[in-house]
């Protein structure tokens, strides 16, 4: 067996691989897609959970994969999720296994995702106000995130992260108090820079909250110091929060994800798989690599990696989201997986 991994032009080696399990979502994040939802894909053109589960396989068995992602779409709303996440624990070498989620449904579903095997939770949570979340999502669900953070706590998916995105004149305000909140219940919050992925294309770079003013923020309420720990791959560049620690003593963190002011492309380490089966080097990526058909036609385990390997060398150095000549994927976000 062949196994060599997924390396670029650049030396970069994606060993860190999102997988979006569906297109489909319960929430309208205004940041993602419009309140009318999106053409969802039909069910023929997403991969199946044996699919899914071959394709997560071979990238771990051949390319040199140690860690899994699951996302969407909202993943939780995928009945095999479960299945598919017990059959990807199995593997070996086994790799980390994750879950980006808004969190709806997470209540009664965290134990039994730990008993499969998932490992970790980030949840989404961009306000701690009600009845700002139903100007954000379009549904009133806010207290059904908030219960899903609490049982993954309980349910042992540590460290409970919370991804934030904070937009201009509706939740910018509340950096230093989602703050407070994770410190209180002991989740790690990273904020993410609005990226342009919109399905609406109403992404503004005048208009978006930047790393600069989410940190300064923060700043008139805390001290927050340089982390020692390596940040390696890792987009969230993190501060310790002086005086405050984490459930298990050690020192609290906040951390920001600058995808547009402050990219860390040079050092990323991610590859993508699509609900249907498209391999993607980057979220910004402009062209796909069909490994649904790959897979339908009866090809190989080799054939397959052979043909993630080549998706890979296409890799561009950056995403340009700062050069005049950018183009925003015909992909949003929420099908491409975040
Ligand atoms: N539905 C799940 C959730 O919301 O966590 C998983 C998919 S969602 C696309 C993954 C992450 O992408 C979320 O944390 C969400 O806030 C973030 N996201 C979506 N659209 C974004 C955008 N335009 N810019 C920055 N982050 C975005
Ligand atoms: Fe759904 Fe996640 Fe997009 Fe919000 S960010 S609409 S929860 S996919």
């Amino acid at each position: 067996m062949t196994t060599a991994g997924l390396v670029d032009r650049y030396g970069r080696v994606a060993t860190d691989l999102r997988v979006s399990l569906t297109d489909r979502c319960n929430l309208r994040c205004t940041y993602c897609m419009p309140v009318e939802g999106l053409p969802w894909l039909p069910n023929s053109a997403v991969l199946t959970d044996d699919e899914v589960i071959r394709l997560v396989r071979v990238a771990v068995e051949r390319l040199g994969v140690d860690e899994v992602r699951f996302t969407g779409g909202e993943p939780l709303i995928r009945p095999g999720l479960a299945k598919i996440v017990g059959a990807v624990a199995e593997l070996a070498p086994r790799p980390r296994i994750s879950l980006t989620t808004n969190g709806i449904g997470l209540d009664k579903l965290a134990r039994p995702l730990r008993d499969a095997g998932l490992d970790r939770v980030n949840v989404s949570l961009d306000t701690l106000d009600g009845e700002r979340f139903e100007r954000l999502t379009h549904r009133k669900r806010h207290p059904d995130v908030l219960a899903g953070l609490a049982a993954a706590q309980a349910a042992g998916l540590t460290p409970v992260k919370i991804n934030s995105v904070l937009m201009r004149d509706i939740n910018e305000d509340e950096a230093p108090a989602l703050l407070r909140f994770a410190l209180a219940e002991g989740y790690e919050l990273r904020f993410i820079e609005q990226m342009p992925l919109d399905a609406q294309h109403a992404w503004d770079r005048a208009r978006m909250i930047t790393a600069a003013e989410i940190l300064a923020a923060l700043r008139e309420r805390f001290t927050l110091l340089p982390d020692p720990a390596e940040r390696g791959g890792a987009p969230a560049e993190t501060w310790l929060v002086d005086g405050y620690t984490t459930p298990d003593g050690s020192p609290a963190k906040v951390g920001v994800i600058g995808s547009v002011t402050r990219p860390f492309c040079g050092d990323c380490d991610r590859t993508r798989l699509t609900a249907d089966g498209q391999v993607r080097n980057c979220l910004f990526a402009t062209e796909e690599s069909d490994l649904r058909g790959a897979l339908r036609e009866g090809a190989d385990d080799e054939e397959i990696a052979r043909r993630w390997r080549a998706a890979t060398l296409t890799k561009r150095a950056g995403h340009g989201i700062d050069d005049p000549k950018f183009l925003q994927p015909t992909r949003p976000m929420s099908a491409i997986g975040g």
